[in-house]
Order: structure tokens, then C-alpha cells, then sequence
């Protein structure tokens, strides 16, 4: 065992308890850390004096937003063109020349994107790159400057070990399994309504898609049939003849939606055509906890229902679990909502409805832990792409302000340095 599992065990804990999470917490410890420095503040002193020996105004100091460089945008198959372009957007606007990846699974996009999009964009600054696994392999040995990568947590990883040998910061924009809590006070047909189109929106090929259902027996019990009436009023009584149900993007793809359908009990749907690639909308019940679907992110229009006996089992079924890239919660109780907010963690949270929270510009998305790192859309894609520079410009003159900051220090000069240095708070504290 690592000679600190304990303590990160512990420090695990707490935080599973929810107790940092009020602002009056947070206040205290940072008061705590105010005291530190203050009660503390000759120990400071002569400990830093003891390693290094180190004891403005008139300025003019900012943050300026500085491109990063060359940028390289990877995207997947699923919104080919959205997931591409969308960063671009935030890339070209903060100034950088950017390497677009396509997909090479959507062919036919990846074909369009690399031929037609440079004839829009000057060639000198941005360029297509078609690749499949190993080019991308070779492409990412390259040194880029930031790497925005949209895909799955698996390759999230090998992107970031390759950005890692050159420092290169990345945005990491991945998938994963986005629990949907509904609560036992809910209104049962809109909620259908609402899941059925998140979960069989794009045949269920959406990052941000209810991957699974947790729900009391009884609230199972008035679910089925509404989803039933809500999937036969989007794609009819039978949806492989609907024009607004889609296919599975490829054969592999394909296979392994499929074995899903072996988990639990097929409640409605289930049906398949390998030829089309069609996956009829399938809601599964009596699902487990360690059946086959449980263990990947779906990716496909199947929605398993799990029961739980309470809204703290919910929580705790989530918590037991990697992060989500959202987290979705159905009650018409706000303290309901409350309690699932503050007590999980989660890119995104949306509360009476799916996918919408992406669609507010306003609103940064990004998944956090194994859903992802960094956040864009909107004035957040910018900032992404822009490296904070803190910059100070001061004069040359005015030496003599300067004076008490040079050695050799004299106690005479403390209040001086002490004023220029100043951090307001309640009381003052000496940041060396
Ligand atoms: P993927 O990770 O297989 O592929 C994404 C990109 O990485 C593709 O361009 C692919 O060519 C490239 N790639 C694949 N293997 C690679 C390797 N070994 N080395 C380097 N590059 C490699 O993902 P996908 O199947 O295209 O997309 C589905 C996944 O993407 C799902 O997990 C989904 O949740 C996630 N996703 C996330 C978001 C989001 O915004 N968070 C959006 C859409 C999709």
C-alpha cells in the first residue's frame, strides 16, 4: 500500500461528507490561514531568512490575453463538424494558428473539412490533418502549444502523456456515464419527454446523454409507460421507419452497443437490424450494478433504470462512481435539487431537463475528473485559448521608491516595505 493511501483515504472522506462545501467553511479556514500568517509571522521570517536569505505602486499592471501559439483540435465522430468548429471559433479568436484532426470514422466529413475549409481560412495559420490512430500517434510526438482533444477518457489519456513530454497544456473534453435522478415528486409525462429526447437524440451517440436512470420501484413503475408514450410520439410505432431516429455510426460501433442489450430485462424496444445499423429506442429494467452496461458509457439508445430507495442512495450510487460530465435531476422539490447539487460532483448539473444546460452560451462546458479538463463555448472558449500574461510595466524613474526593497535591510525601513506590500483583509498580512 502507498505510504499515504491513509491520508488520501481520509482527506477522501471528508470530502465525500460534504463539509467544505459551505461558504462559512470555506471563510473559516481561510481565516485560519490569516492567523497562520500573522501569529506566525516571525517564525515565517526567520525560516525563509534561514533557507534563502530573502526578506507597487505607480504601476500599471494587467492581465493580457495572449494567443498560446500553434493549437491542435482533435475531434470524434459524434457532431463531427460541431465539435471541430466550435473550438476553432474560440482558437481563431484568441489569435492562434491552429491543426484540426477530424475524425476519421465520419469520413465524409473529414473528406469536406480537409478540403473545403482551408479555401476559407489562410493556409499560412490553418491547416486540416486527416489521420487515423497511429498519424495521430505520430502528429501528437509534434510540440503544439495547447491541445484541445474532444473523445473518449482512454485516449484522453494518451493525449495527455504525449502533451506532458513537451509541458503542453491541454483542454480534455471527454465522455463517461451521466447519472439521471428522478425523484419519486415529479411530473412523470414531461420528465419522459425530456429523458427520451436526451437519451435518443443522435441514436443516443451524445456525451452529455442521460446514460442511466435512478429511480424509486414506484416511480419505475409510472416511468415505463410514459417513456413508452413519449418514444412513440417522437419516431411512431415504429422508429426504424422514423426520419428523426438515427443509426449507429459503424459496425464496430454497432457489435458493441448491442451486447448491451443483455443487461436486465428489456422493458421496451430491443430490437435490431445489423444491415441498417438501427438500435431501436430500449429502456432496460432490473438492471445491476455490475451488468456489462454499467461498466462503459452507453454511447447508443438504450436507457437501464436502476432503483434506489432514497435520494441519499442516489447520492451515494453517484459519489461510488467516476465524476459525470453532467448530472441530471428530476423533482419538482427544490430542496431535492439542493441537496443532489451540493452533495455530488459533476462537469455540469441540470435540473428538469436534459442537454439544455450546453446550449447557454454563458454557461462553460467541461467535465471534470474522468469526464474531462477545462471548459469552453461562449467567452470560456477565449479564455481557453488564451494564455493569462500577467504583465507589469513600470517607469525607469523613481529610484528612490525603490530603495528600501535593496539590501542591506535595516529595521528602520520594515513600516515603508510593509506599506507597499500591504494585502488588505481584516487585518493586514505580509505576503514575503
Ligand atoms: P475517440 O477517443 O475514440 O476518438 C477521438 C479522436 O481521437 C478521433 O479524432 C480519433 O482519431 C483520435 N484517436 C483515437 N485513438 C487515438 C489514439 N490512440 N491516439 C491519438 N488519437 C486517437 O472518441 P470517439 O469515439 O470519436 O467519440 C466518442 C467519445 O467522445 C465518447 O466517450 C463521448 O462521450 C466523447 N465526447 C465527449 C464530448 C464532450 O464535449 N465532452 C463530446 C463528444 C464526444
Amino acid at each position: 500500500m502507498s505510504p499515504h493511501a491513509e491520508l488520501v483515504s481520509r482527506l477522501r472522506a471528508a470530502w465525500l461528507s460534504g463539509k467544505t462545501r459551505p461558504m462559512e467553511y470555506r471563510l473559516a479556514q481561510l481565516e485560519g490561514l490569516g492567523r497562520f500568517l500573522d501569529e506566525k509571522k516571525q517564525d515565517i521570517l526567520e525560516a525563509t531568512a534561514a533557507d534563502m536569505r530573502k526578506a507597487t505602486q505607480l504601476d500599471s499592471a494587467f492581465i493580457r490575453k495572449d494567443p498560446y501559439g500553434v493549437v491542435l483540435i482533435i475531434g470524434p465522430w459524434n457532431y463531427p463538424i460541431n465539435l471541430l468548429l466550435v473550438p476553432l471559433i474560440g482558437a481563431i479568436a484568441a489569435g492562434n494558428c491552429v491543426v484540426m484532426k477530424p475524425s476519421e470514422i465520419t469520413r465524409n466529413v473529414e473528406r469536406l473539412v480537409a478540403e473545403m475549409l482551408p479555401r476559407y481560412l489562410d493556409e499560412d495559420c490553418f491547416a486540416v490533418v486527416t489521420a487515423g490512430v497511429e498519424e495521430t500517434t505520430r502528429l501528437l510526438e509534434n510540440k503544439f502549444d495547447y491541445i484541445f482533444f474532444t473523445g473518449s477518457p482512454s485516449v484522453g489519456r494518451i493525449v495527455m502523456t504525449a502533451a506532458a513530454k513537451h509541458l503542453t497544456p491541454v483542454t480534455l473534453e471527454l465522455g463517461g456515464k451521466n447519472p439521471c435522478y428522478v425523484c419519486d415528486s415529479c411530473n412523470v409525462q414531461n420528465m419522459a419527454r425530456r429523458v427520451a429526447w436526451g437519451r435518443f437524440f443522435n441514436a443516443g451517440q451524445t456525451c452529455v446523454a442521460p446514460d442511466y436512470v435512478l429511480c424509486s420501484a414506484e416511480m419505475q413503475e409510472k416511468l415505463l409507460p410514459a417513456l413508452r408514450e413519449a418514444i412513440t410520439e417522437f419516431y411512431g410505432p415504429n422508429p426504424q421507419e422514423s426520419p428523426d431516429f438515427g443509426r449507429i455510426v459503424g459496425d464496430r460501433q454497432f457489435q458493441r452497443v448491442q451486447a448491451l442489450l443483455h443487461s436486465g430485462h428489456t422493458a421496451i424496444g430491443g430490437q435490431t437490424d445489423a444491415e441498417e445499423r438501427y438500435i431501436a429506442p430500449t429502456v432496460l429494467v432490473e438492471v445491476q450494478q455490475d451488468d456489462p452496461i454499467m461498466q462503459e458509457e452507453i454511447f447508443g439508445p438504450i436507457l437501464p433504470i436502476l432503483t434506489v430507495a432514497s435520494v441519499d442512495d442516489a447520492i451515494a450510487f453517484i459519489n461510488a462512481r467516476e465524476r459525470p460530465l453532467v448530472l441530471y435531476v428530476f423533482s419538482s422539490r427544490k430542496e431535492v435539487v439542493k441537496r443532489v447539487l451540493e452533495r455530488t460532483s459533476s462537469g455540469g448539473f441540470c435540473a428538469n431537463d436534459t442537454i439544455m444546460h450546453m446550449t447557454i452560451p454563458s454557461l462553460p462546458f467541461g467535465g471534470i475528473g474522468q469526464s474531462g479538463l477545462g471548459r469552453y463555448h461562449g467567452r470560456s472558449s477565449f479564455e481557453t485559448f488564451s494564455h493569462q500574461r500577467s504583465t507589469l510595466l513600470r517607469g525607469a524613474g523613481r529610484e528612490t521608491l525603490n530603495t528600501p526593497r535593496y539590501p542591506p535591510y535595516a529595521p528602520h525601513r520594515l513600516p515603508l516595505l510593509r506599506a507597499a506590500t500591504e494585502t488588505k483583509r481584516q487585518t493586514t498580512c505580509l505576503l514575503l
